[in-house]
């Protein structure tokens, strides 16, 4: 494997000149265009269109399924994915997924291609527009021995311009607002869909809660998860990348997630890979308390704090028991429900939910004692 090199100070004069051209078309031509021409219903529509599916193809597909391979899929939805997401001009599937890997694995370093350390110009946009980057697709081995992809690779130019320029150009055409579709669902969507993709790697980066990893600059931002399809939740997808959800909270806002989770109920995607509830609400709760360390830390040391000290602790090592017995309790009855023990008799079912029932209500109840406890103190207000 060949080491790894950080970026290169370099103008990219191409994506330059067409970052500049889509915007100022898009922000400018929009509203002239509207005032003399108006907007008709298909213009809409073909615009509305193409700014849901192609960030969706980011998300969904270049994000969650190859840089993350978080779900498997057939070759039509992959084919998809790969067309619409070249449509978003983000480069190809394998470059973007080669990229994001290495953001995973440096984050916050020389190495990370869109490091938030780096300002929040660079982590935006700054990085595609100012700066060479030395992609060598060594992470991505899996992706390069994928025909489909590395075809999209190869001919990205075509795929892109096919799917994102010749589109909605002769959509436009049919219906006769050739022009309306050059300024609204190329030039305009794509200075929208950019701009909320590259949120991630900037505002996400900044502003937001850290909920499952409370030193990592990614932040869970539910605003933003509104405005990028539910990658908005980077806290939780920074530390547990290979889960399919970013929203992990059913009620949270994660349209990429219930995209993949309809696909796998239709047949058209397996295994979803998921990560289980206990690591999850395990990382929540070592975030809580390492919150109240710190913050003891950093108030001195008296005999008062000391104390408060020992009885957080105290509280802590409890609730990490009682959450491990509460796991071990749920794995049994899957394996007594799933008749991989020798004994699966009704009694020993019975006896299994019951001890069930038991370990999480013990964990419910040593929870709620540490929420009041942390009630106390503003480090976790
Ligand atoms: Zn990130
Ligand atoms: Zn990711």
């Amino acid at each position: 494997m060949s080491a790894k090199l950080p970026a290169t100070r370099k103008n990219n004069w191409v994506n330059i000149v067409f970052f500049a051209v889509t915007t100022l078309v898009g922000l400018i031509g929009t509203p002239l265009y509207i005032y003399k021409y108006g907007i008709s219903s298909s213009e809409i529509a073909l615009f509305v269109f193409f700014v849901i599916i192609t960030p969706m193809s980011i998300t969904t597909g270049y994000h969650r399924q190859f840089a993350h391979r978080t779900f498997k899929t057939n070759a039509v939805i992959r084919f998809l994915l790969l067309f619409f997401g070249a449509a978003s001009f983000e480069q190809s599937a394998l470059e973007w997924s080669s990229q994001h890997r290495d953001h995973h694995r440096y984050v916050d370093t020389d190495l990370d291609p869109y490091s938030i350390k780096k300002g929040f110009f660079y982590a935006h946009i700054g990085w595609l527009l100012f700066w060479q980057h030395h992609t060598n697709y060594d992470n991505a081995r899996d992706l390069v021995t994928d025909p489909l992809i590395r075809h999209q690779h190869r001919y990205y130019l075509l795929w892109a311009i096919g799917a994102g320029m010749v589109m909605p150009l002769a959509i436009g055409a049919a219906t006769g607002h050739l022009l309306g579709a050059f300024i609204l669902s190329i030039c305009l969507r794509l200075t929208v869909v950019y701009h909320l993709t590259f949120f991630i790697n900037s505002i996400c980066h900044i502003f937001g809660r850290s909920t499952y990893d409370i030193y990592a600059t990614a932040k869970d931002n539910w605003f933003i998860a509104y405005l990028t399809f539910g990658e908005g939740y980077h806290n939780f997808h920074h530390r547990f990348s290979g889960d399919y959800r970013n929203g992990v909270r059913w009620y949270q806002w994660d349209p990429s997630k219930w995209l993949i989770w309809m696909l796998g109920k239709t047949g058209l995607a397996r295994d979803l890979r998921r990560i289980s509830d206990f690591r999850i609400l395990s990382a929540q709760l070592a975030g809580e308390n390492r919150r109240v360390s710190d913050w003891l830390t950093r108030s001195g040391t008296n005999t008062e704090l000391l104390k408060i000290g020992e009885a957080v602790q105290s509280q802590y090592d409890k609730l990490k028991g009682n959450l491990a017995k509460w796991e071990e309790a749920a794995r049994e009855y899957k394996r007594i429900l799933q008749r991989q023990v020798a004994d699966y008799s009704k009694e020993v079912r019975e006896s299994a939910r019951w001890n069930l029932g038991e370990a999480r209500q013990k964990f419910h109840h040593t929870h709620h004692d540490w929420k009041a406890l942390l009630r106390h103190y503003p480090a976790t207000a």
